[in-house]
């Protein structure tokens, strides 16, 4: 790994965050360059094209929209964003029963919802961290249902995500998606940036004055690092640390892991649906392992289903094959055994198998959401942070990613500048 001039950052990891860390310090006119463990950059950004189709397998939506810097990014670089329209439907599968369910029944499902959210919220509004299962009402036909939400949402079961994390994430209920796909969108903003790929990071030695950073391809001397990986990775001790991380460090990694949360698609030769709307489908049965899907996404002949917490994790672990069955299965219920002559594609994902990401997003564990905020915090002014879990108030998404990045460099321009300053009074 050779390089020209001196380097000012490493940056390691080449999701959003990463990307977005990249761009500000080249701006600020700092030479940086991102290393990345894999052989494409996006992270759990990812688009993959499926049956003719875009299809994300990670991040979806552009939530927040009018608070998301990433809207007006994506209309810069030419990309359509449109606004959710998906018409909202419930299928029962209760017992022996499998049917739509009645508008009324629809109703109910999302006072229920609203009327939880409200509750959770309040009580993490009022500083209290509690897992979000003491506020469900179990005893309620549709608290399966709302704990798929949970799932979907946090990626954690309700017993393992904090009511004081929840009310602290900013939602303003607005969502924006991008028919060519939220991973062609990163790696179109990071194109033209410096990555090494194929570069897994092993140590970072950070005794002396500046980093050290030990891949598979070689060290790069720098005077700062920013990591940008998952807390599940930091957790995993790829990345030696040397000297190791300090105790409240550690103790923030651990208090945030990531979840499970896992998308299948099937694409089918025809619309089986019989609808011409997209939909935006939930079905209602008895136990945690259900499932939310869109149909007719764009007017695609697919469906995307998305699971969430410790079932996703355990269909995942049973394999793609599984994962789709599971998905088909579902799909034949509400339109029919006929439906399987014309699939035409079927992809699913496995975010807590990759090894560079080991989960979808992170959730502070009940009891140590105020340890959120020790993830950002940089280290001996040589290690930066930044990755959707260290995002303030937008943690698990892109635009908290994104936003983490800048933050991170600004982090670093500042701490590189005052060293240069000092070393230039110095002598
Ligand atoms: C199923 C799913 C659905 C989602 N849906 C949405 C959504 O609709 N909207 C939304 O806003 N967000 C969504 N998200 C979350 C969003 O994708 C993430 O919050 C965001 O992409 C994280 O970006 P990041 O840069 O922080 O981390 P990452 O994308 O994880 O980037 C970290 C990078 O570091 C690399 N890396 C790891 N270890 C090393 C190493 N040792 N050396 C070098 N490189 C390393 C990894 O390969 C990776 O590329 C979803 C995520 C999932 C999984």
């Amino acid at each position: 790994m050779g390089h020209a001039s001196p380097i000012d950052v490493v940056v390691v990891g080449a999701g959003i965050a990463g990307l977005a860390a990249a761009r500000e310090l080249l701006t600020s006119g700092l030479h940086a360059i991102v290393v990345e463990a894999t052989d494409r950059i996006g992270g759990r950004a990812r688009t993959v094209e499926l049956g003719g189709y875009p299809v994300d397998l990670g991040a979806t939506w552009l939530h927040s929209a009018s608070v998301n810097p990433l809207v007006t990014i994506a209309r810069r670089l030419g990309f359509e964003t449109v606004e959710s329209v998906a018409e909202p439907r419930l299928y029962v599968a209760a017992g022996e029963e499998r049917r739509w369910g009645s508008d009324a029944e629809l109703a109910e499902a999302i006072g229920f919802r609203v009327g939880t959210d409200s509750a959770v919220v309040a009580v993490g509004e009022q500083g209290r961290d509690e897992p979000i299962a003491s506020i469900i009402d179990t005893g309620s036909r549709w608290a399966p249902l709302y704990e798929w939400w949970i799932g979907a949402y946090t990626a954690a079961d309700p017993e393992n995500a904090s009511t004081l994390d929840y009310a602290r994430y900013h939602e303003t209920n607005e969502n924006m998606s991008v028919p060519r796909g939220i991973g062609t969108l990163v790696t179109t903003f990071g194109a033209d940036l410096q990555v090494e790929l194929s570069t897994p990071v092993r140590r970072i030695r950070w005794s002396g004055r500046g980093v050290s950073v030990e891949s598979d391809a070689g060290t790069i001397e720098a005077r700062a690092a920013i990591v940008t990986v998952s807390t599940s990775v930091l957790a995993s001790g790829t990345i030696r640390f040397d000297p190791g991380l300090p105790a409240w460090k550690l103790d923030a990694i651990g208090a945030v892991p990531l979840g499970s949360a896992n998308k299948i698609v099937v694409v089918f030769d025809r619309n089986v649906f019989g609808e011409e709307a997209s939909l935006s489908v939930r079905i209602d049965e008895a136990r945690r392992e259900t499932v939310g899907m869109q149909i007719r996404p764009f007017g695609r002949n697919l469906a995307s289903g998305y699971i969430g917490g410790e079932f996703s994790r355990s269909l995942e672990a049973a394999g793609a094959d599984a994962m789709v069955d599971f998905m088909l299965e579902r799909l034949q219920w509400m339109y029919g055994s006929e439906i399987v002559r014309h699939v035409k594609a079927t992809a699913a994902s496995a975010w807590s198998s990759d090894p560079w990401i080991a989960g979808a997003y992170s959730a502070a564990l009940p009891g140590k959401a105020h340890l959120r905020p020790d993830l950002a915090r940089p280290v001996g002014d040589r290690l930066f942070f930044a990755g959707e879990a260290t995002a303030e108030g937008f943690y698990t998404t892109v635009h908290g990613g994104y936003l983490s990045g800048l933050r991170a460099a600004k982090e670093a321009v500042a701490a590189l500048s005052v060293g240069s300053c000092r070393s230039g009074v110095g002598g």
